[in-house]
């Protein structure tokens, strides 16, 4: 036990982070470019606040969410989304007063009590996007162009953009109606989930992931059979926005998405490559859920990308990320009686930012080689006491394995001429 980590969350270690870092820049510059800017918010909420936010009737909050009771006996859940925590945060800080959208976004890990296989954990990580204050499709568009432009910036291939319009309080009534006509005399067939579903969001039925269900939804009438003239304008223009950035797009009259609060926009994008799980991102806008948490009517999209897929996607496709190579330099000792020097020598180096390793375990020069060899060390500066006398140290190229004499006055420059900037920061 003490030795296992939880099951369905993982360790990232040094190796395999340089990845994650590199795809949380890259969101991050994108984000940059897209006028976003970071939230931050809790890990853990005020249960109701999912309940409310994320919809009583959803899988998250039916049976996946980790819920506590704290010392204060409030019930505290860990989060299993973002969008409900921004939703909080806007009313909480009050940001209906800033120039209007508000466009944020937040990265972190999600918790949600799943069944783990591969793609699927109780702990993952989501890079997302919320828009605030504005209903024009240009910003439905824009959110998903965005999406699509992490993916392509990562190198990732293959990928179907699903989208589909799940209507409005207006057209959605209808739309209940009609399914319950459709599934009532197949009720008794429906998984038990789905038979609570029936009166509660019938349109979830669409969404369940139970074969039966599936195969007594395939004919049933989806939004579009339903839409009001004013979400079918509204979808055909966010049509016509990804059409003219040249973003292909599949239109699914199945996609539902799971949580309440979604209107008008859904979508999700999947990649071939990753077996059962293969949504790697997905969003919508929510028009109702601003209200829904106790605000006032604010219009709201957003989307969610798994990094965990992401990562898998790129390793099936082959894409290669930048590694870390070690440090530039290991500063190695004849003797124990330069400790001293050498540990000042380290921390000049890094401190004119140079990455730099030395031993910590009392090797020999031989020991100490072999270790700097291990660490990708592309520098070996030796000391002696002879050579320190001198003002020099011996500089082993561990490429070339040849090594020269350089005056400890040089020894930076000299690192730093036949090294590139990278190298010198370990890169
Ligand atoms: P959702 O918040 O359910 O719309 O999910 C958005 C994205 O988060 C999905 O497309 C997945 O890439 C990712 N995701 C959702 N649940 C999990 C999970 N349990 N494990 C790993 N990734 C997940």
């Amino acid at each position: 036990m003490l030795t296992t980590r939880p099951r369905g969350t993982n360790d990232i270690l040094p190796g395999e982070v340089e990845k994650w870092q590199y795809v949380e820049q890259l969101a991050r510059e994108v984000c940059r470019e897209y006028g976003y800017g970071e939230l931050r918010t809790p890990i853990f909420e005020h249960t109701e606040l999912f309940s409310r936010g994320v919809g009583e009737t959803t899988d998250i909050v039916e049976k996946e969410m980790y819920t506590f009771t704290d010392r204060g006996e409030r019930s505290i859940t860990l989060r299993p989304e973002g969008t409900a925590a921004a939703v909080r945060a806007y009313l909480d800080n009050k940001l209906q007063a800033l120039p209007q959208p508000v466009k944020l976004y937040y990265m972190g890990p999600m918790f949600r009590y799943d069944r783990p296989q591969a793609g699927r954990y109780r702990q993952f990580h989501q890079f997302g996007v919320e828009v605030f204050g504005s209903h024009s499709p240009s910003i439905d568009a824009e959110v998903i162009a965005m999406a699509m432009d992490i993916y392509r910036r990562i190198g990732l291939r293959d990928l179907e953009l699903h989208i589909n319009s799940v209507g409005c309080p207006k057209c959605r009534p209808g739309l209940r109606q009609r399914l319950q006509e459709h599934f009532k005399p197949h009720l008794a067939k429906l998984c038990p989930n789905c038979q609570g579903r029936f009166e509660r969001n019938p349109l979830r039925i669409l969404d369940c992931k139970n074969e039966s269900c599936q195969e007594l939804g395939r004919h049933a009438p989806t939004t579009l059979d339903v839409l009001c003239e004013e979400c079918e304008t509204h979808f055909n223009q966010v049509k016509g926005y990804l059409d003219t950035v040249g973003v292909p797009y599949i239109v699914n009259n199945r996609l539902v998405r799971g949580l309440d609060y979604y209107t008008h926009t859904a979508f999700e994008i999947m990649a071939q490559d990753i077996g059962a799980q293969s949504s790697i991102g997905g969003g919508g806008r929510y028009n109702g859920l601003m209200e829904a948490c106790g605000g006032p009517a604010t219009p709201g999209i957003g989307f969610a990308l798994g990094l965990e897929r992401i990562l898998l996607t790129a390793e099936r496709q082959g894409i290669t990320f930048p590694v870390s190579r070690g440090p530039a330099v290991f500063v190695a000792t004849v003797g124990s009686e330069l400790e001293k020097q050498a540990f000042a020598l380290l921390q000049s180096l890094r401190q004119q930012g140079i990455a730099a390793e030395k031993d910590y375990l009392a090797r020999s020069l031989k020991a100490q080689m072999k270790y700097a060899g291990k660490l990708g060390a592309r520098w070996v500066v030796i000391l002696g006491e002879e050579e320190l006398a001198r003002g020099v140290a011996m500089v082993r190229d561990m490429q070339a394995g040849e090594q020269q004499e350089v005056g400890l006055a040089e020894l930076v420059n000299y690192i730093r001429n036949t090294t590139n900037n990278n190298q010198c920061r370990g890169l």
